[in-house]
């Protein structure tokens, strides 16, 4: 396994709260940005396997892997994680879209495997959203993989709240964007967020062109990198899940007069280059 490892340039959360309340506010009506105690994500909507998003962050991006390796490749055992990658293949026999929220295993406790993945229903061509852990017992995906990365402890996080769209950018592209254009070097950062409107999905990893509406509301698992530092990484990868079994990549939303986002989100400190391929690759990058 090869590992690059790369620090970020991390800023406080005070300078980003005002950072990105100017960059939002260009692509939302109605944007508040505010540095508050992460709120317990172990409860409704979250229902993540720990309390928070805090402590020790890094963002890593990998190739076909077990999670409970990455963590230590990473050096954070333990760490709880979340992002966007492809399902396991050789598991599944089939191609889907992965939405991994595990706390990996430590020298104490066993992983608690919170994951879903998405695949098209082959009887109705419609969306299936499925919870790994009541399948299979592993911590496998397969192909590319955008992680962020922490203790999941609770702490000081970022809340950002975005209503009514009047851009043409996606919530996520916005601030990243917004980071890319204030800083210019790399920052990069990770969260969840939840709408209450519902969201469009791609199914991007395959170029199916499929498009879903699905409903709210939504769980999404954000990375971004504001500018690759020459790693050649997907800048930024974002899956969602529901508890109403519907899920995917995240592309846009679809009622951009009523919707709303509600996020918690942190810098990451490192960046974890994990295999990267020799030859330069356009496959999964949007
Ligand atoms: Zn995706």
């Amino acid at each position: 396994m090869s590992c690059a490892e790369y620090s970020f340039h991390v800023p406080s959360l005070e300078e980003l709260v005002g950072v990105l309340r100017k960059g939002l506010m260009d692509n939302f009506a109605d944007v508040q940005v505010s540095v508050v105690d992460c709120p317990n994500l172990t409860k409704e909507p979250f229902t993540f396997p720990v309390k928070g998003i805090c402590g020790k962050t890094r963002i890593a991006e990998a190739g076909v892997y077990d999670l409970n390796k990455i963590t230590k490749e990473i050096q954070l055992p333990g760490a709880f994680v979340l992002g966007a990658g492809a399902g396991p293949f050789p598991t599944l026999g089939f191609n889907s879209e992965f939405m991994p929220v595990v706390q990996t295993e430590s020298e104490h406790k066993p992983p608690v495997n919170g994951s879903y993945f998405a695949h098209v229903n082959s009887a109705d061509g419609g969306c299936l959203l499925e919870k790994y852990s009541e399948k299979y017992h592993d911590l496998g995906f397969a192909l590319l993989a955008n992680l962020f990365a922490s203790e999941g402890q609770p702490g000081k996080v970022i809340e950002v709240k975005s209503k009514r769209r009047t851009g043409k950018l996606n919530f996520v592209t916005c601030m990243r964007q917004t980071l890319e254009k204030h800083y210019g070097g790399p920052v990069g950062m990770g969260g969840t967020f939840f709408s209450s409107c519902p969201l469009n999905s791609d199914e991007d990893v395959n170029k199916w062109l499929r498009f879903y509406e699905m409903k709210a509301p939504l769980v999404c698992l954000p990375v971004f990198i504001s500018r690759d530092p020459g790693f050649d990484l997907r800048l930024e990868h974002t899956h969602c899940f529901s508890h109403h079994g519907e899920g995917g990549h995240y592309h846009y939303d679809n009622t951009p007069d009523i919707v709303e986002y509600l996020g918690y989100f942190l810098p990451a400190e490192f960046l974890y280059r994990i295999d990267q391929p020799t030859e330069t690759h356009s496959f999964g990058q949007d």
